[in-house]
């Protein structure tokens, strides 16, 4: 599939990453892992390839470092982890440290200017994009959207990486660009899909409401359980834009006989970055229904149908405060009914 951020062929069908999935990040007999401390800087100023197109990621985070220190973005006594926070694509949970392929690793880095940002894309084969990032979360975070949202900034190649997480059924993948849509890396053990899973099972609604969708997690993960209609939605424009980008990623697991229908490019949308009245941007039909929407949750119900049989999960930035979230939860349920879940 064309990417909507460099338009190559970087992203692909969910079969294509979760077959791969066994040996990826595996190495091949020569390849040769050599452990560097990263509370330290880099001893030797080296790093090995290996001819089969691996490498240890050590070796890679040495050529970064070699790199920055080079385009004077890191000095030599600086430890190995000011580099920045490596994002292997696409991202599962590992038991041991991966062995890169080429293009499998999206860089965040605080400290990294432009130009070396380009230098690395074109020298280090493992990274495909580089971004810079700041001590935020990129994105609408707030209930009201009355902060302005911020992004982190793509410096050089493509920042669309995948994501694969794990239902009873079979896994499932969600892509993001990474500059716009914060990190959800799974483990694994992801207690959120479990436990919104379990409630999805528990309560089998005839309509599943994805209140805040981000990148579309739950909601697909309602979709490949058999939901028979499924609502995502976000205010936040990238978050809206992969959800429905994700549904056509995964559609192969869900009861649909047509692709997505966009009713918006990703570059339109980004014209709106927040919206307040919920705007459908695509949708996607067959014997399961799915309705992507970009706006503030709260002013769903205006336009939904009413379900008595409808669970709807608000996965917000801002819970953990245990009245907030009840006012929430009232609120929704004075006007929408059916089930309410706060993961
Ligand atoms: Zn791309
Ligand atoms: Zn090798």
């Amino acid at each position: 599939m064309k990417c909507p951020v460099c338009g190559n062929d970087c992203v692909k069908d969910a079969h294509e990453l979760i077959e791969r999935m066994p040996d990826i990040f595996a190495p091949c007999p020569r390849c040769k892992s050599r452990t560097l401390d990263k509370g330290a800087p880099l001893q030797e100023f080296y790093y090995a390839t290996c001819d089969c197109g691996k490498r240890f990621i050590d070796e890679v985070f040495a050529q970064l470092y070699i790199t920055m220190v080079e385009e004077g973005d890191l000095v030599p006594t600086d430890p190995l982890k000011k580099v920045g926070y490596p994002l292997i694509h696409p991202g599962f949970a590992l038991t041991t440290a991966p062995f890169l392929p080429k293009n499998s690793l999206v860089l965040l880095s605080p400290n990294i200017s432009p130009g070396t940002a380009w230098r690395i894309v074109h020298e280090v084969p493992e990274v495909r994009g580089v971004v810079k990032c700041g001590h935020f979360i990129p994105g609408a975070t707030d209930l009201d959207l009355t902060v302005p949202p911020r992004t982190y900034e793509l410096l050089a190649g493509c920042d669309v990486r995948a994501d694969i997480f794990y239902t009873p059924t079979h896994p499932f993948v969600v892509y993001k660009q990474q500059s716009k849509i914060h990190i959800e890396f799974p483990r694994g053990y992801d207690p959120k899909i479990i436990g919104v899973g379990a409630c999805i099972r528990r309560k089998m609604p005839r309509m599943f409401i994805d209140a805040d969708c981000g990148a579309g997690t739950l909601g697909i993960l309602a979709g490949m359980l058999g939901v028979p209609h499924v609502i995502l939605n976000d205010a936040w424009y990238a978050a809206s834009f992969w959800a429905a980008y994700n549904l056509q990623i995964n559609r192969e697991y869900l009861l649909v006989k047509d692709d997505v229908h966009f009713f918006q490019k990703y570059e339109d949308m980004e014209r709106h970055p927040v919206v307040r009245d919920p705007l459908k941007i695509a949708e996607m039909k067959g014997d399961q229904i799915f309705d992507v929407y970009q706006g503030d949750f709260r002013m769903l119900p205006t336009i939904l149908p009413k379900e008595k049989e409808m669970l709807t999960v608000l996965d917000l930035f801002e819970k953990g405060d245990p009245v907030f979230n009840e006012r929430i939860r009232t609120e929704w349920k004075a006007q929408m009914g059916g089930d309410v879940f706060i993961p």
